[in-house]
């Protein structure tokens, strides 16, 4: 499994959960930590990763939403949209077979752009044991 994970609402709804799942996947596969947070949290989010007992392959922030909006080629998408769909990009770039996150606008533009890779809710997250067995 190659799996990518939001942070906030995703990760930081259940930290022990996922601490234990990104054990489980590093394993044998990858686990991309991807987030719309500002890229220059980065160090800030790092930290606050290890302190929540998250391991990981990489840490992607996207692009900012101004720079989505030149990056997107979806012209039918809002600035939203567009700004999020950057998620759905780099699991393409990435080879990511499952992403979780909170924000149902998310999931169906990954069931939309990238119906191949599981879109997961965080709420539906006991699914990942299921994969993982
Ligand atoms: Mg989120």
């Amino acid at each position: 499994m190659n799996l990518g994970l939001d942070i906030d609402g995703t990760i930081t709804d259940d930290p022990q959960f996922f601490s234990k799942i990104c054990r489980e996947v590093l394993r044998g596969g990858e686990v991309h930590i991807v987030s719309s947070r500002s890229p220059e949290a980065l160090q800030e989010t790092i930290k606050e990763l290890a302190d929540l007992g998250i391991t990981y392959t990489t840490v992607h922030l996207i692009a900012r939403i101004s720079e989505a909006q030149i990056i997107c080629p979806h012209a039918g998408l809002d600035w939203y949209q567009r700004h999020q769909w950057l998620k759905v990009d780099y699991a393409l770039a990435n080879g990511l077979t499952h992403f979780v996150d909170d924000d149902p606008k998310v999931l169906s533009l990954f069931n939309r752009f990238s119906p191949s890779i599981a879109a997961i809710n965080v709420n539906s997250r006991e699914i990942l044991l299921k994969y993982l067995r």
